[in-house]
């Protein structure tokens, strides 16, 4: 299992098998939902746990399995699972059993899922070892169905605060110059790359008069949940026009460091509103309603 999940690791991180990068984000965080701040992926150990957690459901309702007449036979011989512990000289697998017994009596006594109607999940499972989180108010921006993955997944780094930005490359000991390269007037930290350097406040300037919108970058997500007087289109066209300049300004910051090139504002805006314009028709099964298909016309 510690292999399955160093393998699911080291691609994410790495686009390969082997380890090649040290992550930028931990596992633990990659694995909750997405709108905890994860990335939805499902952590092997604890899905695994849910997975024969469905064993010792079919124990405690003494479902007519085969498995379960076995089990009583030969092990439990009709005592209480909830009391049940595992003698010494039995296997290995069934052991195991015994410890996911021990986990979920909790969940079926003391929150009387058995009392319930509903049959156990393994969702349900996964979900009640993981515990409840708080919901991050960034989910609907940053996992907009509009964005492109690579967008999301950089944005999704930035809230987190975890791009490898000069400030943080110089506290994990790197010889860098901590100058924003993008602007060279500052030193480089994620609210300065996003918010503070003259040349992103001057890309949002031009895509928020684009888009007849004007707010500051920092207040993307309360105006996002508070907005009222736009249709919902409008809103997560918005929303993801956003979500791939931060991604562009990332990639032009990197230009910046490795080749010395910068792009023009005005031509990097374009072309992200023009790239979204085309995700959009792409993407868009049912056809717009004419204000909305007017609105994109004219952005
Ligand atoms: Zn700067």
């Amino acid at each position: 299992m510690n292999r399955i999940t160093a393998i699911c690791r080291n691609f994410l991180w790495g686009a390969s098998s082997d380890y090649k990068n040290p992550p930028n984000i931990s596992w633990g965080i990659c694995c909750m939902p997405k709108d905890e701040g994860g990335l939805g992926i499902k952590e092997a150990k604890t899905w695994n746990k849910a997975l024969l957690g469905k064993y010792v459901w079919w124990l405690a309702n003494k479902k007519d399995h085969l498995w379960v007449r076995w089990v009583n036979h030969v092990y439990m011989k009709n005592s209480p699972w909830t009391d049940y512990k595992a003698p010494s000289d039995c296997s290995w697998s069934w052991k195991k059993i015994v410890f996911i017994m021990s986990l979920f009596k909790q969940a079926y006594v003391n929150h009387h899922w058995l009392n319930s109607s509903h049959e156990y999940t393994v969702k349900a499972g996964y979900d009640w070892l993981r515990g409840s989180h708080p919901k991050v108010t960034w989910y609907h921006v940053f996992w907009n169905r509009l964005n492109l993955p690579k967008s999301s997944f950089i944005c999704w780094e930035y809230m987190h605060k975890r791009l490898p930005t000069r400030d943080r490359l110089l506290r994990m000991g790197c010889p860098i110059d901590p100058v924003c390269s993008t602007c060279c007037q500052a030193d480089e930290t994620h609210s300065h790359l996003v918010c503070e350097c003259p040349y992103a406040i001057e890309c949002f300037r031009i895509l928020h008069c684009r888009l007849h919108v004007n707010f500051r970058v920092q207040d993307l997500i309360s105006w996002f949940s508070t907005v009222r007087r736009i249709s919902k289109f409008q809103k997560r066209f918005i929303g993801a026009c956003h979500v791939a300049l931060i991604y562009w300004i990332w990639r032009v910051r990197n230009e910046a460091k490795m080749n010395a090139v910068l792009r023009r504002p005005e031509v990097l805006v374009l072309q992200v509103i023009h790239d979204l314009k085309a995700r959009v028709l792409t993407l868009n099964s049912a056809p717009f309603v004419p204000r909305d298909y007017a609105w994109l016309q004219n952005v």
